[in-house]
């Protein structure tokens, strides 16, 4: 078919997507095609992307490493500077070791593509993020999914491979809902069967567990799990990603994590800007708690608005809206009213579980939050839907197994 009509067909199904230009730096405020907005939108949590210190450390990089590192990181691509950064994170989340990657996409594709083995087997939450799943695609294993969190599931079919290399993946927090996975039960069967464990901490690194430690570090699970995925990208606002582990792993990804050995090492000013974030993350770990405060501040006044409340627990909060295109309205008419809201569509959702997907920063204040849900109830109104919260994922997992579809939303009338 010719591009433009798969595009066509996209804007017919509310699937399209258009970049947006943000002016300045990234904050609770942009700039955004011209228009001031607020953004709930960014995995800028903590509010450090535009921090002054973290400013400073990176244009001081440049000058003093230059802008690119060059080459790979098996080649001349691993300066010093790279070298602090991996011991400085090994530290603070407990591991022996910290390797550093491009990005978290890049990340996880290397790591599990690795440490998949030949004639083994990869199980995997069945909504865990694009680079798991596309990580168990490059290593060329069997992989299956197991239904969302559902743990006898995991343990049925970690049982059924008895005898065979078992790999298990998982996001630590999901993406799109805001939901924790059940970490200490995943390391147990884990462990009891003699699997490796990779867990994806994208959203719970700088955000959830003592200073910000992560989600692994939350479940009391430091040491426990083979392989933990942090990304500089989000909560420390910068770009690049550590895979957190053993030595001897360490050493092994580094001769065999293919988006390590094929592509160029992360630039030095954004390995600089990260390493003066996790110092400002150690001297300022307040931030992580008036994180979780304005979560549940913008929970709060969702639900004053008379949306259901049973959501997340992270900084994520979903509205379920179910349809693509009144999830892409909602977020058209709330942009609107000045608040920027992403849609999440198939393909990062199952078709019929469009979700709005609201992420609060650690910079907003409680008025700008309380003022968001007011706008995204009169973009509901105004679209004619009237989403929830999703419910969390422990209802799902107790009340019936996980059937691939969301809620079923109340229309307004
Ligand atoms: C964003 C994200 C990634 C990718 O991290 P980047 O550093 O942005 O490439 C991986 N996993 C999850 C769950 C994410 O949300």
């Amino acid at each position: 078919m010719d591009l433009q009509e798969r595009l066509d067909e996209l804007k017919g199904l509310g699937l399209h997507r258009r970049m947006r230009l943000v002016s300045g730096p990234q904050g609770p405020r942009v700039v955004l095609d011209g228009k001031p907005v607020l953004v709930l939108c960014s995995s800028n949590y903590l509010g450090l992307a535009d921090h002054p210190r973290v400013r400073e450390a990176a244009a001081e990089a440049a000058m003093r490493w230059g802008v690119g590192a060059g080459s790979s990181r098996s080649a001349a691509g691993t300066m010093t500077v790279h070298g602090r950064l991996e011991e400085r994170l090994a530290s603070f989340v407990g591991a022996e070791a910290a390797v550093l990657f491009g990005s978290g996409y890049l990340a996880n594709v290397g790591v599990v593509a690795a440490l998949a083995e030949p004639g083994g087997l990869v199980l995997a939450d069945e909504r865990c993020h694009a680079s798991l799943s596309d990580g168990c695609a490059l290593a060329r294993v069997e992989t299956r999914r197991y239904r969302h969190a559902d743990m006898d599931h995991l343990a049925a079919l970690a049982r059924a491979s008895a005898g065979r290399p078992l790999l298990i993946v998982t996001d630590a927090v999901f993406g799109t809902d805001g939901d924790v996975a059940p970490l200490e039960e995943i390391a147990e069967i884990a462990r009891r069967r003699g699997a490796r464990l990779v867990v994806d901490d994208a959203h719970g690194f700088g955000c959830l567990g003592p200073g910000g430690r992560g989600a692994v570090a939350a479940a009391g699970l430091e040491g426990e799990v083979d392989v933990v995925v942090g990304s500089l990208g989000k909560a420390l606002g910068s770009y690049g990603a550590f895979a957190a582990c053993e030595a001897a792993t360490a050493r092994f990804l580094a001769n065999r994590a293919r988006t390590l050995l094929a592509s160029t090492a992360p630039p030095p000013p954004a390995v600089a800007g990260a390493l003066a974030a996790l110092a400002l993350l150690r001297e300022q770990p307040h931030r992580v708690d008036k994180l979780q405060a304005n979560a549940e501040a913008l929970r709060a006044a969702l639900a004053h608005e008379g949306f259901g409340t049973a959501g997340s627990t992270t900084q994520i909060v979903p509205l379920d809206v179910g349809d693509a295109v009144p999830a892409l309205r909602l977020c058209e008419a709330a942009l609107e009213r000045g608040v920027f809201a992403e849609p999440v569509r198939p393909p990062t959702v199952a078709p019929d579980a469009a979700r709005v997907r609201l992420a609060v920063m650690a910079s907003h204040t409680k008025d700008e939050l309380r003022d968001a849900a007011r706008v995204l109830a009169r973009a509901a109104a105004q679209v004619g839907v009237r989403p929830a919260v999703s419910a969390p994922v422990a209802a799902a997992r107790s009340v019936r197994p996980f059937d691939g579809q969301a809620a079923p939303i109340a229309r307004a009338a």
